[in-house]
């Protein structure tokens, strides 16, 4: 059994230290045949995907975060292509990928 590997700090990540991976797709996201809008602004494409532990989040051009349980790392795989870039913070990848808020 190999138990309380990890540090503290990586088991737990905090909302800027995020323990996963992100990629910008601009072109619709299709999900059972039907084009996925944000619940809140209806924005369809233009999206920030983010693949944060299993989950798999959902961020619009206008910043809405929403969990998509239908999606999931092995879905993100499949979609992302080779990463080509690491980022120490959330938001220092939201500036690479030219979504940030400021
Ligand atoms: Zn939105």
């Amino acid at each position: 059994m190999v138990d309380d590997f990890l540090p503290e700090d990586l088991r737990v990540p905090s909302r800027d230290e995020v323990a996963g991976m992100m990629m910008h797709l601009r072109r619709p996201l299709v999900i059972d045949g039907e084009v996925r809008e944000c619940p809140r602004c209806g924005a369809y494409r233009d999206w920030i995907i983010l693949s944060i532990r299993d989950e798999v989040w959902l961020r619009c051009r206008a910043s809405h975060e929403t969990l998509e349980h239908r999606l999931d790392t092995a879905w993100f795989n499949r979609n992302s292509g080779p990463m080509d870039a690491m980022h120490a913070t959330f938001e220092d990848g939201l500036k690479y990928l030219g979504h940030h808020d400021n």
